[in-house]
């Protein structure tokens, strides 16, 4: 059956969105002004909208990725079309050897660092539990958990004193999900982690939160999913839509600002509505 026009036009506002980067109408005012981000899979995906708003808000970037240097480029150039330097770093964070010599390139490079975005992440679907390999549970730990220690232990020496730390969570961490049981359980961790680093870096300045994203139209959907996933996506969410990047980057970019200067420990959902706890 051949689609309606109202449907074609649905369609081509939805990869309109998707190709979003941020709002059109969104005015940068300083709020980052003089301050340096690192941001670990800040290439593609929700990532890239970050890199660029934080740029917006007069943020120099640091982006770290592990494959698409046509991806890295394209956010390089988003980055210094917002008149910012971007500092653009390949390698697998997976090796801790690599996390520590990155942060410490980026602070020798700028001679200051300021936000870190613990963002880099993958996951696997898998319907059938049994069917979880201890290779991929581990390696789902080695990206979505172990850098994000390697990174904030080496960041926390050369950080602003007002510094922070946000991490990219999942709303799975908190309703669980049956066809990612190793990701949820390491976004999880991810969550406990923000709360305890908050707790024990609160007395001295540095703030640590988290986001966590509801389902969000990136790569990283398409390049796991089924198609028939995709074609669900979202869907189930009280708005019932996937989000784009671009919604997801404002709670970061709130989280990295003065504005949120009373705020540790915490998770902002953006996530459609669905309400968790
Ligand atoms: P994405 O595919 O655009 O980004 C993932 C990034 O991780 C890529 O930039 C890639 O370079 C980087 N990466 C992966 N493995 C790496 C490694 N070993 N070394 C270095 N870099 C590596 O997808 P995204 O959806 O923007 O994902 C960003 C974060 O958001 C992830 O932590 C993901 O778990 C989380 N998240 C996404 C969704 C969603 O629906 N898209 C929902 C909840 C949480």
């Amino acid at each position: 059956m051949a689609k309606s026009s109202a449907a074609i036009s649905a369609e081509k506002k939805a990869l309109n969105q998707i190709q979003l980067i941020i709002r059109e109408d969104y005015t940068g005012s300083g709020k980052l002004k003089n301050r340096v981000a690192v941001i670990t899979g800040g290439d593609s995906g929700i990532g890239r909208s970050v890199a660029v708003l934080f740029a917006r808000e007069g943020a120099d970037i640091a982006i770290v990725y592990n494959s698409s240097d046509k991806d890295a480029a394209a956010t390089k150039a988003l980055v210094e079309a917002e008149h910012s330097t971007c500092l653009v770093i390949k390698g697998d964070l997976t090796e801790e050897k690599f996390c520590r010599k990155m942060i410490r390139d980026v602070h020798k490079h700028f001679n200051r660092l300021s936000i870190l975005v613990n963002n880099a992440g993958t996951h696997e679907p898998d319907d059938d539990f049994m069917k979880v390999s201890s290779r991929q549970f581990h390696h789902t730990f080695d990206v979505n958990m172990y850098p994000f220690y390697y990174c904030s232990q080496e960041a926390l020496k050369f950080m602003d004193a007002d510094g922070c730390i946000i991490n990219t969570a999942s709303v799975v961490a908190f309703r669980g999900s049956d066809h990612l049981i190793d990701y949820a359980a390491s976004k999880g961790a991810v969550v406990a982690f923000t709360r305890a680093l908050a707790k024990n870096l609160a007395g001295k300045g540095i703030r640590v939160n988290a986001v966590a994203p509801g389902p969000v139209w990136t790569p990283l959907i398409y390049a796991s999913f089924s198609k028939k996933h995709i074609s669900e996506f979202g869907k189930k969410t009280p708005m019932g839509r996937a989000g784009f990047a671009y919604e997801l980057a404002p709670a970061f970019l709130f989280l990295a600002s003065a504005d949120a200067s009373y705020i540790t420990g915490q998770v902002i959902h953006v996530n459609g509505g669905e309400i968790v706890d």
